[in-house]
């Protein structure tokens, strides 16, 4: 009897023998096999050519061969940043999506996705989704609410906007943004208001990463070109969850089986963890002292890029700054570059991190033998959570920019290098107006806006709103401290009106006085560019209903022709909401969202995107011209374009004559000239330094006299030495270093423990996810990681176990999982759980949201479980068949806020005392003083040095760092100054 290892061997020849007599066939008749940009053949995705009328065989029908005909329809995921490509299988009878696939034309996602894509599918068909605009009637929270039609709510919303704009309250208007997954309509619109309301929740997620980043090469982000890596650094969990991950994650691998290494750095052993060469758990906030103890070693056996190190760093200005008594050579510097890190011994990052010093001179080792092939991430992870995370990214660039690993094959680019934003049809001015409440003066260098203390500037009577939207953000359970994220929303003294743009229901539009229903991935219009490889692209997400029926001929001029309900678009919404605002174009508004065409008359998308990749999008036209398409035509078929791969080293090109006219160097050899325009947008992006003053740009660096594009920093070098953190106030931190944490073992009181609470798990993200009953079956609780050993200690007997974790304004309990894939001395538990409702609410996901009791006395807030998730009735009949109860705790509600000083992110992990619960404890149970609250704020707010009147000029921040919506120029100066 043969064994099943060879009926499947068997099996994958006679396919193999299938596959070959197919290709023939195919070429016999003189057609194409197609291989798709994936490089698999048809056996894993349906051909292009095939995508109006794709049949498959009703797999519940069989035995019987029933097929199902389908337009195959892209469009983009909207449940991380990846923005993967999505198919969207269009039945031919119903006119309704089957199912979502992967797109293999996508050139980042190349026909892959999580589970999280296919998902989408349950998002849209949510029973418990928001259909209809609405308002609330009674209180903020109360639970009442009335149908409004569309034209109420916009009406409504343009005359508090226009009063406000016409009386120069521009700074009562904010537009706060969780995942963006658009590039730069919103702010756009913004600026066609003049206010400057962009708010982000960038500084609770990845600034800490960026700002490390940002300080060396002017980009915030790095794109590693895992695929062509020898060794593959990474911080996190980026094979499951990281920044994206999906991309990214699918070229690991690829590299892997070319016999790349890859380490990992996770105190946790996440999935990706297990799948490293190295897996290093080391002490939570020790990781930058290990990139320090790598790049040492590199720097002690001298196996650095010594050419790349004398001709790409700002070594010079170091010298000159921090060294004048030296003479200004390389080999000055060298013996310099020697000593600075002399401390940082294998023995002294073991001491640190708890990683065995034979551990990281192996590890440091295989980094060396890596040379310019060397890829490395850090997103969030330590980043985030630790004061002065921002230098774990620092110093893991140090390595790459010792190795010489810059922009290389298996290297990391600047993202600007593999990201690509078109030109819109309008570009409005700068906005008049500086918003404090954002971009307040103790944060000078902050990343971001300072979106997490606005609750805290509210209530210090620094500004209020007058009208504030969310949009695919939940303040209230995404943000530390949201219980005085939650005082303040119900205050109407503070926020006048609270406006939701969200798909469905969540912790803070339950607060809000107008919910209007947005669509999920499938159901609207954005593009998107992000650096996932060597290559620019550009992705289009738009409603599969409209593009299907217009391909079958039909015209929509509305998505809510076709989405569910009264289910809109934002980018609809923001175009129709400006015109009402501005009906007869005085206030200067209407302008910017005006149709070309067909003047006086509303912009349409069609004409929005239509004139975007017709006028701004090289190569696109050509390639959709040589199959008879337009432009916009082209992009509904195929839903993504790659418009440029391989780039390499741009940074190194020399500058055309043509653009040296008029020149002007400074002694560091910042070349000026007032001719030179950026020589792409793309590739001297958002930080690119402003004109020397009088009118010039900067066009390049003298490289040994020649000059060359150099990187958008002040010195058009690798900043090894930031002048920025010098002269801001930071001398000590200006190169990069090592900050003890606030988790730091030194700052912990006895018995303290840190807890990691920001890791994702790979089935579920923040909010809208638990919408999607696939995923909530997979993953719906978040148990507290705790060593056996701790829980020996602390007298937790098995997981499931009941656990209380104190933070310093509160506690929250939770079930303990004992397990030894955590370091002992640290806990550690996911951040996706925990959702709720109060009784009074509308059900937002019924297979997520447990109900709760939410009381607020003297001594704080409290929350109790009331009813836990259960089967329930709705219009999907796999609502019956809810098998759990525990959807886990809301661990956010329970941590202040911690603001880093520098880069203005907050610094997650917490210092926590953990203990067996106590007898009266429930699952789920939640204490919170916020009063402690504002007092951690007012600690932490100390740490800064803010600008004022004598700061750098009397700046407000530095011109040349990067913010989502810049202000006039004249308005970065300190009022007054
Ligand atoms: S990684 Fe998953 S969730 Fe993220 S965009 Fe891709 S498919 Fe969607």
């Amino acid at each position: 009897m043969p064994g099943r290892g060879d009926h499947e061997e068997d099996d994958l020849d006679a396919l193999g023998a299938r596959v070959s007599a197919a290709r023939a066939a195919t070429q016999a008749r003189g057609e194409t096999f197609y291989q798709g940009p994936s490089g698999v053949h048809l056996a894993a995705f349906p051909p292009r050519e095939r995508w109006d009328d794709w049949a498959e065989l009703d797999s519940r029908a069989w035995p019987a061969r029933k097929e199902h005909r389908y337009l195959l329809v892209p469009t983009t995921c909207f449940n991380c940043e990846s923005a993967c490509g999505l198919l969207a299988y269009v039945d031919r009878d119903s006119g309704q999506v089957r199912k979502f696939e992967g797109n293999p034309e996508h050139p980042g996602s190349r026909g892959r996705n999580c589970a999280k894509g296919p998902a989408t599918l349950n998002q849209v068909t949510d029973p418990d989704r928001i259909l209809y605009p609405l308002r609330r009637s009674g209180q903020r929270g109360s639970g009442g609410w009335e149908r409004v039609s569309w034209d109420e709510a916009l009406d409504a919303l343009a005359a508090r906007i226009r009063a406000a704009i016409i009386e120069e309250r521009q700074n009562e208007i904010m537009i706060h943004i969780g995942r963006p997954g658009e590039d730069g309509f919103t702010e756009r619109v913004l600026a066609s208001w003049g206010v400057d309301g962009h708010n982000s929740h960038t500084n609770v997620c990845s600034s800490g990463g960026r700002t490390g980043y940002q300080f060396w090469m002017g980009a915030d982000r790095p794109s590693p070109d895992h695929a062509n890596a020898k060794v593959i650094y990474l911080i996190s969990a980026h094979l499951e969850a990281g920044h994206y991950f999906n991309p990214h994650a699918q070229r690991i691998t690829q590299a892997r089986a070319n016999g790349a290494k890859v380490i990992v750095l996770d105190t946790r052993l996440s999935n990706t963890a297990t799948h490293a060469d190295h897996w290093l758990s080391p002490v939570p906030g020790s990781e930058a002292a290990i990139n320090l103890a790598v790049a040492q070693h590199l720097i002690a056996t001298g196996r650095y890029d010594r050419q790349f190190v004398r001709r790409w760093w700002n070594w010079a200005e170091y010298l000159q700054a921090c060294h004048p008594g030296l003479p200004g050579t390389f080999e000055a510097f060298e013996e310099v570059l020697a000593t600075l890190y002399s401390e940082f011994t294998f023995e002294y990052a073991a001491a640190e991190s708890g990683i065995d010093a034979a551990v990281l001179a192996e590890v440091a080792e295989t980094v060396a033998g890596a040379g310019t092939r060397f890829s490395a991430h850090v997103w969030r992870s330590a980043a985030a959570g630790n004061l002065g995370g921002w230098q774990v990214a620092r110093t893991l660039f140090l390595i790459s920019a010792l190795l010489g690993a810059v922009a290389t094959e298996g290297g990391v680019f600047p993202n600007g290098l593999n990201k690509f934003v078109p030109r819109p049809i309008h570009t409005p001015p700068h906005p008049g107006v500086w918003q404090d409440l954002t971009w307040p003066l103790e944060y000078p260098l902050a990343q971001n806006e300072m979106s997490f203390l606005l609750p805290h500037f509210l209530n210090e009577g620094r500004g209020k709103l007058d009208t504030y939207f969310i949009r695919v953000y939940n303040p209230v359970w995404t943000n530390p401290d949201g219980l005085s994220w939650m005082e303040v929303l119900t205050d109407e003294s503070k926020i006048g009106c609270f406006v939701a743009l969200t798909p469905t229901w969540n912790e803070s539009a339950y607060f809000a006085d107008y919910v209007l229903p947005m669509g999920h991935g499938s159901e609207r219009h954005d593009t998107h560019s992000y650096e996932q490889y060597d290559g620019q692209w550009i992705g289009f997400r738009q409603p599969v209903l409209r593009a299907a029926r217009e391909r079958l001929g039909e015209t929509i001029t509305d998505s809510r022709q076709v989405n569910p309900g009264e289910v809109w678009e934002e980018n609809e919404f923001w175009i129709e909401l400006s015109w009402r605002i501005d009906p007869d174009g005085s206030l200067g508004i209407r302008q910017y969202h005006e149709s070309r065409a067909r003047p006086g008359e509303k912009l349409t998308v069609d004409e929005y995107y239509g004139w975007m990749f017709e006028n701004s999008v090289p190569g696109l036209p050509k390639r959709a011209a040589a199959e008879g398409l337009t432009p916009l035509q082209w992009m509904r078929r195929y839903g993504a374009f790659e418009i440029t791969s391989g780039q390499g080293a741009l940074y190194g090109q020399p500058v055309p004559a043509a653009e040296l006219e008029d020149v002007q160097v400074t002694p560091e050899g910042r070349v000026y000239t007032a001719t030179a325009k950026p020589f792409s947008p793309n590739i001297v992006p958002m930080g690119a330094p402003e004109p020397d003053g009088e009118g010039r740009r900067a066009a390049g660096v003298d490289v040994d006299g020649v000059v060359r594009r150099g990187f958008p920093t002040p010195s058009g070098r690798l900043e090894f030495y930031s002048s920025t953190l010098a002269a801001w106030g930071w001398p000590e931190h200006a190169l990069p270093g090592y900050i003890k944490s606030h988790v730091h073992p030194d700052n912990l009181d006895a018995g303290q423990m840190v807890l990691l609470s920001t890791f994702r798990l790979p089935t579920q993200i923040h909010t809208r996810s638990a919408n999607a009953k696939w995923l909530d079956e997979l993953a719906h609780t978040n148990p507290v990681w705790i060593h056996p050993a701790d829980a020996a200690r602390l007298g937790v007997a098995r997981t499931g176990d009941l656990v209380r974790v104190e933070t310093t304004i509160g506690y929250f309990v939770a079930k303990a999982w004992i397990t030894e894939g955590i370091r002992p001395g640290v806990v550690a538990c996911s951040h996706h759980m925990g959702r709720w409702r109060l009784d009074a609410q509308p059900r937002g996901a019924g297979g997520m949201m447990a109900t709760v009791d939410l009381r607020h006395g003297d001594d704080g807030w409290t929350m109790q479980r009331r009813a836990p998730v259960a089967p329930y009735e709705s219009s999907d009949p796999d609502s019956q068949r809810i098998w759990w109860s525990d959807t886990g705790v809301h661990q956010n509600l329970t941590f202040p806020v911690h603001p880093d000083p520098i880069s203005g992110m907050h610094c997650w992990h917490q210092a926590v005392t953990v203990r067996p619960a106590h007898p009266y404890d429930q699952h789920g149970d939640i204490a919170v003083d916020t009063s402690k609250a504002r007092a951690v704020y007012q600690e932490w707010l100390q740490l800064t040095h803010p600008a004022g009147p004598g700061s750098q000029g009397g700046l407000r921040r530095p011109p040349w760092l990067m913010r989502p919506l810049k202000p006039a120029r004249g308005l970065f100066r300190v009022p007054g100054q």
